[in-house]
């Protein structure tokens, strides 16, 4: 099957973009890697009138690094960060989340803001960002907002976009140097989707502890203050609590036991990564 027809159009810059997106008589759709996209259009699962291709942006491919955190513009890519391009302030948790993405020919195009804003539950920055407490900058008509990306996923296949909004950046803080993380896909052969994801994170000096549950049905379970995980110990690996972390993830909605065993198992082998770090 063949997309329908549609016209094409490459701004240069974000303030051009924001006027074909606003374009309320015609069915716009953004372009960024192509990655997820070009399978739903050949599927004729979207129709639009419009393609805006964002990859000539160049505010788009840059990397801000400030004191406290990093800030990605939504068309960095996988290979960006897996080749070190783009710095790493998580003490290597994005370059080697970046590696396990698919495969090198769809790293080299797919992006970091079109991988979120597709909100496929399987993807593997929704679950890790969200451990590290990430942020997504949306622009749109009514200016400029930021918000956590685990708001921003709503559902699958669902983000917060506004109409005439487009995600321009992902901030992500900086870790201590005594920060631990942990990430564990659970997926049948390398550079697959995943059907349980476990992401953990414990940076004692910023008084931060967080653990996702992902590749779930939906948006990622996140346990804000996953210090009751642990047990009584301190130590990540030493007193992981199963029976809290089924309740928690059961909670979340995952009704079947074995799925809930699995994402469990993800966790704990994340938590036991990170005791290990
Ligand atoms: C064979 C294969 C295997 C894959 N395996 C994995 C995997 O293991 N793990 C994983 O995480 N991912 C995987 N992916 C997905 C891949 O990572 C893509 O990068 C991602 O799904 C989409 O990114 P993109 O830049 O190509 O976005 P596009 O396909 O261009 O866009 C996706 C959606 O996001 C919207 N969009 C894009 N950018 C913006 C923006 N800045 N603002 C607003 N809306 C925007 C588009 O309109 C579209 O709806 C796989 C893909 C393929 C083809």
């Amino acid at each position: 099957m063949k997309p329908v027809n549609f016209d094409y159009v490459r701004p240069r810059d974000v303030e051009g973009a924001l006027r074909f997106i606003a374009n309320d008589e015609r069915a716009v759709k953004i372009m960024a890697g192509g990655q997820s996209l070009g399978p739903m259009l050949n599927m004729r699962l979207v129709q639009p009138d419009l393609i805006v291709d964002i990859t000539g942006i160049e505010e788009l491919r840059q990397v801000e690094e400030k004191n406290d955190t990093v800030v990605f513009g939504a068309c960095i890519t996988h290979a960006d960060i897996e080749d070190g391009r783009a710095p790493d302030v998580t003490r290597g948790a994005l370059r080697t989340v970046a590696r396990g993405i698919a495969y090198r020919a769809v790293r080299n195009r797919g992006t970091i803001g079109g991988s979120i804003t597709h909100a496929d539950p399987s993807a593997d920055w929704i679950s890790i960002l969200a451990a590290l407490g990430a942020t997504v900058t949306l622009r749109g008509p009514e200016g400029s907002r930021s918000i956590p990306i685990e708001n921003y996923i709503m559902g699958a296949l669902e983000a917060d976009l506004r109409p005439g909004e487009m995600l321009v950046s992902v901030t992500v803080p900086r870790l201590s140097a005594a920060a631990r993380w942990g990430y564990y896909k659970s997926c049948r052969k390398t550079g697959e989707f995943a059907h349980a994801i476990g992401a953990f994170l414990i940076d004692p000096e910023r008084d931060v502890c967080r653990a996702v549950f992902g590749a779930t049905e939906s948006r990622p379970i996140v346990v804000a203050d996953a210090r009751r995980l642990l047990g009584d110990s301190s130590a990540p690996s030493a007193g992981f609590d199963s029976r809290l972390a089924d309740e928690l993830v059961e909670a979340g909605g995952m009704a079947d036991p074995i799925d809930r065993q699995i994402h469990v198992a993800a966790l704990r082998r994340a938590v036991e990564q990170a005791g290990a770090a």
